[in-house]
């Protein structure tokens, strides 16, 4: 294996293999990626230069359905990085039981760097370049960091373009007037809250006894921030790529929002506005501080390798519920595991958005539209149903919640592999 990310994805596969049977066909099959594209784009700039930017998507595994995951504009973007988000993407997808299996995709570049017609061109001649790559039924891109429902809907439109047919369910995250479902932008953050909310009440902790600190004010830190204060929860710290906010009263969270939706810069597709401006009554604090604030629960919801074993040793929160996708490496894992800190993992906790993904296709392929209490309501069921589940296998074979989550996964995979024959079948 050359990629650490995958690598470091694979050990948490193998921990989960002690405690679950699995033919050898299945985890061989599930150590390396089904298939990898790298492709280059070429982008007319508005100053008239040409510029070719790298995009990659891969898909992980399909035994189980048609494959699904996001797409991420960022600096950082490698293939190693999208190969380990296609493999949680497939985890996650078995763990909370979607007919998916797993893919990611990506563009290295800086999109708040970009005007709307360079985006627009940018994210139209990435779908140029992998159309035959995705479909309703092969594989279905959703929005991931830097990338929202304007983005999804050129795709879709630059997919159904190429089709020659309108095809909505080719990728999900869209516009509510493309075909978009009620409840998709909040999706993850309203799954992270439901899930949060039915395993605290296990440790018999008051939501105002609580106190959280978010780190990435996004699409998803912000909504899990904003329904954490509706439900009386402290919240106490939240930051941004800019850095944080801290106030020990607790914040105000609904200000904090108008805020920065009120620093919007619409030029720009993206929010300008940081969290650090808003100062009145308000310590300022780094990201690396709000990591290790001694708070109750801890919310990683911005980038991938945010606690390591550098960090981990400092971390006082007791739970830990992972927004992002890996934000925690499994060397920072087993310190916080040997500390006694509960960890909630992304394949669980982050999946929200993926479940409401895949409520928006089936509504794309059915032509019938749910309202949000609907989608909400549905959400719910599922995301309190597979945490309570993966709870039990956590209690049962008495292993932390992450290695759980993937022995739950690990048995809805191995049920898909098995049911084509495997070495048992034809050799016993
Ligand atoms: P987003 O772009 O809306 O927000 C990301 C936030 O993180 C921004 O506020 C940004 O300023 C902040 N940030 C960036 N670098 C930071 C740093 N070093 N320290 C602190 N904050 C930083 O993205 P999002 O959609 O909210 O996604 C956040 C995480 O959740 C990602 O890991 C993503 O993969 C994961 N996730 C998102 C979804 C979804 O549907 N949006 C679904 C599943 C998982």
């Amino acid at each position: 294996m050359t990629s650490s990310l995958l690598s470091d994805a694979n050990r948490r596969l193998e921990r989960a293999l002690k405690y679950v049977h699995i033919s050898e066909d299945a985890s061989e099959r599930l150590k390396f990626p089904k298939a990898s594209l790298k492709v280059s784009i070429p982008v007319r700039m508005d100053d008239g230069s040409l510029r070719v930017f790298e995009g990659y998507r891969v898909r992980y595994d399909d035994t189980r359905g048609p494959t699904k995951g996001g797409i991420r504009f960022h600096p950082n973007v490698t293939m190693d990085e999208v190969q380990s988000l296609a493999f949680w993407m497939t985890f996650k997808c078995a763990a909370v039981n979607l007919p998916f299996g797993g893919a990611k995709g990506g563009i290295t570049l800086n999109p708040k760097a970009l005007s709307k017609f360079e985006l627009e061109r940018l994210s139209r001649g990435y779908v140029d370049a992998i159309a035959d790559f995705i479909g309703p039924d092969i594989d279905i891109p959703a929005p991931d960091v830097y990338t929202n429902p304007m983005i999804m809907g050129w795709m879709m439109d630059q997919y159904s373009i190429i089709r020659r047919q309108l095809s909505p369910a080719v990728i999900t995250g869209k516009p509510i007037g493309m075909g978009g479902s009620q409840g998709r932008n909040t999706a993850t953050g309203v799954g992270a809250f439901q899930v949060l909310v039915a395993m605290m009440r296990k440790f018999d902790k008051a939501p105002a006894a609580t106190t959280v600190a978010v780190q990435g004010f996004g699409n998803a830190g912000s909504v899990v921030a904003r329904l954490l204060f509706d439900a009386g929860y402290q919240v106490v710290a939240v930051s941004d790529s800019h850095g944080g906010v801290y106030c020990d009263r607790g914040l105000d969270i609904p200000s904090l929002q108008q805020f920065k939706a009120s620093t919007r810069n619409l030029q720009a597709v993206y929010c300008e506005g940081t969290v650090c401006n808003l100062v009145d009554g308000h310590e300022t604090i780094t990201n690396d501080e709000l990591l290790t604030l001694n708070v109750d629960v801890l919310i990683p919801a911005a980038l991938e390798n945010q606690i390591t074993a550098a960090n981990a040793p400092q971390i006082q929160a007791k739970y830990i519920f992972e927004v992002a996708n890996g934000p925690i490496t499994s060397a920072g894992d087993r310190i916080l595991e040997d500390k006694g800190v509960y960890v909630f993992p992304d394949i669980l906790v982050n999946a929200g958005g993926v479940t409401v993904s895949y409520f928006e296709w089936v509504q794309n392929r059915s032509g019938l539209y749910w309202s949000e209490a609907e989608v909400g309501d549905r959400l719910q069921t599922k995301m309190v149903a597979e945490a309570e589940k993966i709870w039990s296998v956590s209690h049962n074979l008495a292993i932390p919640m992450r290695t759980a989550a993937y022995v739950h996964a690990l048995e809805r995979l191995e049920e898909a592999h098995s049911a084509r024959g495997t070495r048992d079948y034809y050799v016993s």
